[in-house]
């Protein structure tokens, strides 16, 4: 009898093993993108990774390893802005139940990189709805390096479960949980497919890469993200937005209309700052080590990946003197 049962139990067995395998497959990830989690002391194994905080009736930010995941609940379900990491998927729902919601219905990314968007992975195959720019899209498809000069990140294609089914060029909207949300796309600026999102009746906007107060300013140059796209970016920003906006940053704590307006401020000077050294036919190391925005980094954090990138991006195009 007890043999006959084991043999019952067996493909049970079989069967819980490969949905196991599964779900660790969701979790692989490469030992140079492995080198990159450590770089950010990123140890997914840690308690009490994410932090929660309400900052509307229906809308809160979830502050956990990567980009701001900003959370919409309500009558019509839920909606978060990008996805972080099919690492915390289990405890990212947990909180997304905690704030009334039960399954994540939508997910907006603000860009293709995988501190934003891996979370696609574990939520595309469970039916999560994804919208993003269509470049995203196109980005997710592929396999791409970003240089983030510290370190580089092999990103790994996407299947096709966890891609984009819906993509817009320049604006979009969507009407969820009482709300008129605007995805806009201002051109290329952090990357070339980034969306900001902004919710009219709460008055919310998420920024994505555009706005990173965290430790520094990044701009992925090497894959057509440009200085002057991020201040143009901001400057079309502010137009949507007023003081009393609560504004979500791709990296760092809730701020406001004011942060938004001194961080473009000190971007425009650092571009004209570069630009005065690079038409002096000055080199990057050169640049870099005569500092000429070191004065702006209580706003812009360390600036060294920024003068880099920045650099990249303002001597592509022959015409230097305007910069790109
Ligand atoms: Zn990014």
């Amino acid at each position: 009898m007890k043999k006959y049962l084991q043999l019952l139990l067996l493909p049970v067995f079989l069967i819980f093993l490969s949905s196991c395998e599964k779900e660790e497959s969701i979790f692989n990830f490469s030992d140079e993108q492995v080198d990159v989690f450590n770089a950010f002391d990123w140890d997914f194994s840690r308690q009490g990774i994410l932090k929660v905080e309400k900052i509307t009736e229906n809308i809160s930010v979830i502050f956990g390893y990567g980009g701001n995941i900003l959370v919409s609940t309500g009558t019509d379900g839920t909606l978060i802005v990008d996805s972080q990491f099919p690492q915390l998927n289990k405890s990212i729902l947990e909180e997304v139940e905690k704030l009334g919601g039960s399954n994540i219905d939508y997910i907006v990314n603000t860009h293709w990189h995988f501190d934003h968007a891996e979370g696609n992975r574990a939520f595309g195959p469970t039916g999560s709805t994804i919208i993003a720019h269509e470049n995203s899209r196109e980005f997710m498809k592929n396999n791409n390096e970003i240089d983030i000069v510290l370190v580089k990140y092999p990103q790994q294609s996407y299947p096709n479960d966890s891609l984009p089914t819906i993509t817009f060029k320049d604006k979009m909207a969507l009407n969820f949980n009482n709300n008129n949300i605007s995805l806009f796309n201002f051109g290329p600026a952090h990357t070339t497919g980034d969306t900001i999102i902004f919710f009219k009746e709460e008055n919310v906007i998420h920024f994505g890469d555009i706005l990173n107060i965290d430790s520094m300013v990044f701009i992925d140059s090497g894959n057509g993200g440009s200085l002057s796209g991020m201040i143009n970016n901001l400057e079309e920003a502010l137009k949507i937005i007023n003081k009393e906006t609560i504004v979500v940053p791709g990296h760092g704590q809730i701020t406001d209309y004011e942060t938004v307006k001194i961080y473009l401020e000190s971007l425009i000077i650092s571009k004209e700052r570069l630009l005065e050294m690079i038409n002096q036919n000055m080199q990057l190391a050169d640049i870099i080590e005569n500092n000429p925005i070191k004065d702006l980094e209580n706003i812009l954090g360390d600036t060294s990946v920024l003068i880099d990138r920045a650099y990249l991006s303002l001597t592509r195009n022959k015409t230097i003197e305007q910069g790109q």
